[in-house]
């Protein structure tokens, strides 16, 4: 029977409220093993919708905790049955900014209102679930922000507003000429060099009502009341981002990359250790054909867990890879195109025969350690970007939206890891890239500095100097437990 007490004190509890998407809900339970690791109390709450979701996808025993690590939920605010709703980001932000303040504070009554676990000491929201502040200053207790994006990503949101006030652009991207797009953006600290395609694309609208440039500018406005704010990033990748965000905002740690971090913390075998956050079934097959496999010899290609592309740049991308010659592993989720089945032509199947793997889910960590991986097309997300980095597995990029474009932007510039291809994704482009990433020059230049990239990802977590194990017993000390 586990006690709720450290010594003769009553645990601290933290309460952990990722967004409900992917690429929020894998970070933020790593903060929480972390935080339990450490001798908290946890509450990790999803959406009903994607509580069920994990239920079906890990097991109907996956998400019964332990007495000291629970797993709760509350609705998102749209009728479970609109999947469609669920799945679209600006539906789902504006539905959980205005209903799910409600469920929330009943819950975090109802947690103080039990016997078997200790008050409510902490909240730790994502950045994008910022209606979680009114309930902490109504509950009195500290609120940490996570924003789960790069530094470099953060910086430009924090910035939105400032676009509006200086009238621009109001315009989609189909609006812009190439000039246009390469108009460059000097004003934000701490950012070099970079150009209105490189800022998230949500500036890109004509609509000045525009749900996600709105929804952005206020979450990160609203920033300013947490009592600090975390990210999953290292010091030695961006330093210069957290300093900048750092002279604006309260407290700022970087305690990344956090699956190195955890996977340090908290053995595999453990009970909180096959605790997961897959939404989709994971396929692990695909480990035991890349056993088979030499080193650095297979692209991995994966777009994550929410963009939606058309038929024609899915076939687009097979061509592409059929003709590079290389053997790949290609996750294609099952909803990855608009409106149609995500299938690839029979003839590309035909022709790859023998060098390809395809799967609708991975489980992308283990992926990208396993050293028959010898680069990545990928979509740029921060989670992946990061991911792949401290694997040392260099990048294709090709940034579909959000703070993609950024990201993209700094794994190509200023980190060395990457190349772009254009929006307009063209099968010959794919074939060079990949070529020129698997065996070319660039592509032995690009693996050499993810290799360091990986070595610093690896001091920042691994030792107990290392500057984000430091942050993260800094911030945990001075504003949770404090
Ligand atoms: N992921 C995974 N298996 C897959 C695809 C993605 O485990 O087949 C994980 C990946 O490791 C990452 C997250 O899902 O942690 C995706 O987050 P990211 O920020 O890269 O992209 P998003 O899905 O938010 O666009």
């Amino acid at each position: 029977m586990e006690s709720h007490a450290v010594g003769s004190k009553q645990k601290p509890h933290a309460v952990c409220v990722p967004y409900p998407a992917q690429g929020h809900i894998n970070p933020m339970l790593k903060v929480a093993k972390l935080l339990h690791s450490k001798g908290f109390h946890v509450s990790f709450v999803n959406t009903i919708y994607n509580h069920n979701r994990l239920l079906r996808s890990r097991g109907p025993n996956a998400l019964d905790g332990l007495p000291s690590f629970q797993f709760e939920s509350i609705p998102d605010g749209l009728p479970e049955t609109d999947v469609e709703a669920t799945q679209h980001i600006p539906t789902l932000c504006e539905s959980t900014m205005k209903t799910c303040l409600a469920p929330f504070k009943d819950l975090l009554g109802r947690i103080n209102a039990r016997d078997d676990v200790p008050p409510v000491s902490c909240i730790v929201s994502d950045g994008c679930m910022s209606f979680t502040l009114d309930a902490a200053e109504e509950f009195e207790v500290p609120e940490v922000l996570f924003w789960t994006t790069s530094a470099c990503g953060f910086s430009t949101y924090l910035h939105l507003y400032r676009f509006i006030e200086k009238g621009s652009p109001l315009k989609d991207e189909s609006n812009l000429t190439e000039e246009q797009l390469d108009t460059k953006i000097d004003w934000i600290p701490s950012m070099k060099n970079l150009k209105l395609k490189d800022i998230p694309s949500f500036i890109l609208t004509t609509n000045p009502d525009d749900i996600m440039l709105n929804f952005l500018i206020r979450e990160a406005e609203r920033a300013k009341r947490a009592s600090a704010i975390i990210l999953n990033t290292f010091d030695d990748l961006e330093h210069d981002g957290v300093q900048s965000i750092q002279s604006m905002l309260p407290p700022v740690y970087s305690i990344g990359p956090l699956h190195l971090f955890a996977n340090r913390e908290i053995a595999e075998g453990s009970d909180i250790g096959q605790m997961g956050s897959n939404l989709w079934r994971e396929e692990t097959k695909c480990l035991d054909w890349l056993d088979t496999k030499s080193r650095n010899s297979v692209l991995y290609v994966n777009f994550g867990s929410l963009i939606v592309m058309t038929t024609k740049q899915l076939v687009e991308f097979a061509w592409g890879l059929a003709g590079s010659g290389k053997e790949f592993l290609w996750v294609i989720r099952p909803d990855l195109v608009a409106g149609d089945e995500a299938k690839v032509p029979p003839e590309f199947l035909k022709e790859t025969t023998g060098r390809r793997m395809l799967a609708s889910w991975c489980p992308q960590e283990k992926v990208l350690s396993h050293p028959a991986i010898g680069g990545f097309l990928t979509h740029s997300g921060w989670n992946s970007t990061l991911e792949s980095l401290s694997s040392g597995v260099p990048m294709v990029c090709w940034p579909f939206f959000a703070e993609q474009q950024t990201n993209c932007k700094f794994t190509c510039d200023e980190w060395g890891v990457g190349m772009k291809i254009g929006g307009d994704v063209k099968r010959e482009e794919v074939e060079a890239v990949v070529r020129e990433l698997m065996d070319g020059e660039r592509g032995r230049r690009m693996r050499e500095k993810a290799e360091e990239w990986q070595r610093l990802a690896e001091e920042a977590t691994y030792h107990k100097r290392g500057s984000s194990v430091v942050n993260f017993e800094t911030f945990v000390t001075k504003l949770l437990l404090g």
